[in-house]
């Protein structure tokens, strides 16, 4: 009996040591949390980077500021010292310093100072004589546009201008300060009236070894992410595994073993771990005791129905939902003749051989009359009944078979006994007046001619007053016997009562009564009891000449002929005809 594990195995699939790792729960929090955490730490480390990005870049911007100032104050104490010359040295060697692209000094028109012999000329002119000495060849390069944003935004407000672009050759970022040199008091004696600043100096540095830490900062915060993320699914498979897989893989080991016997005493689960497995396992076990308990009331229940199914007198044979015998008891075996395996092979509906007879009984098994079957040298008696379930669903069906051959003989001799005379053996009153019943209603029905004759011993009252009582018994059974030896089986000889007989011949017409009447009648007179002899007188009635009314009738004018006999004189034979002449009332 599987009955326990697979009510269990809808609830928990068994034996799945296969399949995704997404099939088991350990594995399926481990995807998850991972995947949670990967996402959480990866949109983590997106925003850190983006930061750290932004502090470098805001850094580095800083930093080019103070350069950009530093070299424009350092610029105007030159140019205040009075030397241009130093200033277009200072701006060359500024090339040099590390990180440096580009510097250069712009008049405002965006063109580069110091490369052509205009400005020389006018402060020679204004401070007189050849102060400054000129430019043996002189170049005009366009460094900014005129109208370049950041130009004309230093113009116009005199602070710095910052731009980022490209390496056109390196692709590296590009950091580039725009900064005003301011016109001073001290500059109008070169320089004259003029705009508010003077000139404006460019200067570019790279970004390319900030873009670099920024870069490797970024694979630090994923490298260090990863591990963060592999030893967190290391702790988390840990956890649930010690806290929740485990206990539960436990259970279900429990539970779902295969069990070597239907008991459930090896299936409480330990009460440990977490509260809520304990709680579980608490209410598990409560119910398995339930279960225990029940199961042991079914086990008893069952142990005594088969011993009371085994030890029946009854046979009983019971199938199951598919009409497969799945019991069978050796009362059974022995009613039927039959082996277990016999009864299995052939079938339920085949018990006794006629699958009609049991089909009709299970079906009809509601009727007042059991089936009866001679079978096997016994009358068996046979219940057969669909067995349903709550549902009404069926389930198997189920015979009870009697031995009813001792009672159906007694019965026989019972009803023989009812129906026969005890003196004479004869039918009795009685069954005479059921079967002229019986056979008037068929003659008339069919048609057919009944005879009846009905006699009387004459005289007998006086031969029981010379012979004694006994010995007139003793001729009645004579008369009786003479009677069996004389009519055929279809006829009924009865004793009608005192001594008094009759006879019923079905379709048999005057003249075949009338004989067979004579024949007695001469055969009572030739017989010889103790030496004694009687004689009888016979009335006949044929239906339909008499009795069309009823059996009754029937009888009344066999009756009156039996009258008309005695009147004209006793043994003989008299039939009736609707003339003779009625005894008068006593
Ligand atoms: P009858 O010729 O007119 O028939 O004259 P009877 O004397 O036979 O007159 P009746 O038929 O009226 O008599 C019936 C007698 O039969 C009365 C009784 O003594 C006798 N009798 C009735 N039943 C039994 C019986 O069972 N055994 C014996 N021995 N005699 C019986
Ligand atoms: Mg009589
Ligand atoms: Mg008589």
């Amino acid at each position: 009996m599987n009955l326990w594990p697979t009510h269990l195995k809808k609830l928990i699939p068994h034996g799945q040591s296969g399949g995704t790792i997404l099939d088991r729960l350990g594995g399926r929090i481990l995807v998850y949390a991972g995947i949670t955490f990967l996402v959480g730490w990866l949109g983590l480390s997106i925003l850190i980077s983006r930061i750290h990005e932004q502090l470098v870049m805001s850094q580095n911007e800083r930093s080019v500021l103070l350069v950009t100032r530093s070299v424009a104050n350092g610029l105007r104490t030159i140019m205040l010292a009075g030397d241009a010359v130093i200033a277009e040295d200072f701006s060359k060697n500024l090339q040099g310093v590390s990180g440096m692209v580009e510097f250069r000094i712009l008049r405002n028109d965006g063109t580069e100072a110091f490369r052509t012999n205009d400005t020389i000329r006018l402060v020679n002119s204004r401070l007189g004589g050849d102060r400054f000495s000129l430019h043996k060849r002189e170049t005009r390069s366009q460094i900014l546009p005129k109208d370049s944003e950041a130009l004309q935004k230093v113009l116009t407000t005199g602070q710095e201008s910052p731009f980022y672009s490209q390496d056109p050759v390196t692709g590296a970022p590009l950091l580039t300060y725009v900064a005003p040199i301011p016109s001073q008091e001290e500059c109008r004696a070169c320089h004259g009236q003029g705009d508010a600043v003077r000139g404006v100096i460019k200067l570019t540095m790279s970004l390319a070894k900030a873009r670099e830490e920024v870069e490797q900062a970024r694979w630090w915060i994923f490298g260090f992410g990863t591990l963060v993320t592999g030893l967190v699914m290391i702790l988390i498979h840990l956890v649930v595994r010690r806290f929740a897989v485990a206990p539960l893989e436990r259970m279900a080991a429990i539970l779902t073993a295969e069990p070597a016997s239907a008991d459930l005493e090896d299936r409480f689960i330990p009460v440990r771990g977490c509260v809520e497995f304990r709680q579980v396992a608490t209410a598990f076990n409560r119910m398995t005791t339930r279960l225990n308990d029940i199961w042991s009331g079914l086990k008893e229940e069952r142990d005594k129905l088969t011993t009371i199914v085994l030890s029946a007198r009854e046979g009983i044979v019971v199938t199951d939902r598919h009409e497969q015998v799945a019991l069978v008891n050796p009362a059974a075996e022995r009613l039927l003749g039959k082996s277990t395996q016999q009864i299995r092979s052939e079938g339920f509906l085949q018990l006794f051989d006629d699958p009609e007879h049991l089909r009709a009984l299970r079906e009809d098994h509601a009727r007042e009359l059991p089936g009866l079957a001679w079978f096997n040298n016994r009358m068996l008696q046979a219940h057969a009944a669909t067995i349903r379930d709550g549902n009404g669903e069926v389930i198997g069906s189920a015979a009870l078979i009697r031995d009813v051959t001792r009672e159906k003989a007694l019965e026989d001799e019972l009803r023989k006994l009812s129906n026969t005379d005890g003196l004479t053996g004869l039918f009795n009153r009685r069954r005479f007046d059921a079967a002229l019943l019986e056979e008037h209603d068929r003659a008339k029905r069919y048609g057919l001619i009944l005879g009846l004759l009905l006699f009387d011993v004459d005289h007998f009252k006086r031969f029981n007053d010379t012979h004694g009582h006994d010995q007139g018994d003793r001729v009645l059974q004579g008369i009786a016997e003479v009677m069996r030896g004389h009519f055929r089986s279809v006829d009924y000889p009865c004793r009608y009562g005192g001594e008094e007989f009759c006879v019923i011949m079905p379709s048999t017409g005057a003249a075949g009564v009338t004989r067979s009447a004579e024949r007695l009648r001469q055969s009572v007179e030739s017989m010889r009891v103790d030496n004694l002899q009687v004689t009888v007188s016979i009335g006949v009635a044929i239906f339909p000449g008499a009795g069309r009314e009823g059996p009754d009738a029937m009888l009344k004018a066999a009756d009156l002929a039996l009258y008309t006999a005695k009147r004209r004189g006793r043994n003989q034979i008299c039939q009736f005809t609707p003339q003779m002449e009625t005894p008068p009332a006593e």
